[in-house]
């Protein structure tokens, strides 16, 4: 092997676009503009531009995004959020730390993502907003959701941290990008994700001008203007050399994105003789981003193909081993509304495969054909 192979390949990434990630951050360095400088803006701007959305409103991580979000729509304690328990801790650890409570819904367990049917089955007096995840790089069945969601007047906070770029398709043929449909969307640019920084990074995006001013309010201590402060926010800042980085990233995020569908597409074609092996499904209405290249195997296979993956220098990893709902930060709260079999389902069968944008045909030719030995082919 060439070089070794890693889940995701920041280094590799770097190299090829060193020159002109070197040069912004040095803009940075030589201005000295470290917080809220002109890259900031620029990025903001470019990103609105990429997504078409109104409003792009950088912040600390994806983490704050969707507190931040949360904040804005003036929710209180107690009031019900519905959102998956087959996510990432954050999106329902922000829930929890604002005292609302989550409520978690069961997902499609071809698409790993929450449905109108699971959500609406859970829908009480109480419910007050919807946090769709579009996991592993698919988008939520948006169009259903959405119309639920009006129809039982709530809002949608989508969680995007995982699928930046993936176009929705409504049945009129319109497009639009995840993260723009709901009344705010949230995203993360943590390094490994489908558009990282250098370091911690997020946004929030809204079409609404005044959620907008609210929330850019809330991420910079509630001010209005310069010590004057008008609502309790918090501190929450995308800094300026990783605003440079995003900014010359997103001219590669479509190339990227490109990249992640070949490897899925060499993976899919390498596996489909193998029956113990469930490929990742790709709904119809939209176009899969590939944060993440996650089968399905048997449970009393995956330890053991993990194992014998990993001798073989092939790293793989389980997201998420345990559903948030049986952490135990809810170990207290009857947060379950009905069952989640589905996702307790999952949680027992996933594994992810490396999956970035420098997997090259040499390595991904590797990790297939030992997949397909331990497996007798
Ligand atoms: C990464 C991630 C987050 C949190 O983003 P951070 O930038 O790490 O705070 C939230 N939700 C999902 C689904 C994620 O994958």
């Amino acid at each position: 092997m060439s070089v070794p192979i890693q889940m995701v390949d920041l280094k590799r990434q770097y190299q090829h676009i060193k020159s002109e990630i070197d040069r912004a951050i040095a803009e940075v360095l030589e201005n000295c503009t470290f917080i809220q400088g002109p890259s900031v803006k620029a990025f903001a701007e470019d990103l609105a531009q990429y997504l078409q959305v109104k409003h792009v409103i950088p912040c600390a991580n994806g983490t704050d995004a969707l507190q931040i979000a949360m904040m804005a729509l003036d929710l209180q304690p107690g009031d019900e959020v519905i959102t998956p328990s087959f996510t990432y801790i954050a999106t329902a650890e922000v829930i929890a730390l604002l005292k609302l409570k989550p409520v978690f819904v069961d997902v499609d367990p071809k698409t790993f993502c929450i449905t109108a049917e699971t959500v609406e089955a859970a829908i009480t007096k109480r419910t007050k907003a919807i946090v769709p995840v579009h996991l592993f790089g698919q988008s939520v069945d948006m169009e259903p959701l959405l119309q639920l969601a009006h129809r039982y007047h709530l809002h949608v906070i989508e969680d995007n941290a995982q699928a930046i770029g993936c176009d929705y398709h409504f049945a009129d043929g319109k497009k639009m990008k995840t993260g723009t449909m709901g009344t705010i969307g949230c995203t993360s640019f943590f390094p490994s994700k489908n558009l990282g920084a250098y370091g911690d990074g997020g946004a929030i995006f809204t079409h609404d001008d005044a959620l907008a001013q609210k929330m850019q309010m809330i991420a910079n201590h509630g001010q209005s203007k310069r010590y004057y402060h008008d609502l309790v926010g918090c501190n929450s800042r995308l800094d300026s050399i990783q605003a440079a980085v995003l900014q010359v990233k997103l001219r590669y995020l479509d190339q990227y994105i490109a990249a992640r569908r070949q490897a899925a597409d060499l993976y899919d074609s390498g596996f489909n003789d193998i029956p113990e092996i469930t490929t990742p499904y790709r709904a119809p209405y939209c176009g899969h981003v590939f944060h993440q290249y996650t089968i399905l195997v048997p449970p009393k296979q995956r330890e053991s193909l993990q194992q014998y993956l990993f001798a073989q220098g092939i790293p793989t990893m389980i997201y998420y081993p345990v559903p948030c709902h049986q952490q135990k930060m809810f170990n207290s709260l009857p947060y379950v509304a009905h069952s989640l079999k589905t996702t307790e389902w999952l949680s027992q069968h996933v594994l992810s495969l490396p999956m970035h944008t420098e997997l090259d045909l040499e390595q991904q030719n590797f990790i297939i054909e030992h997949v397909r030995r331990f497996f007798g082919k």
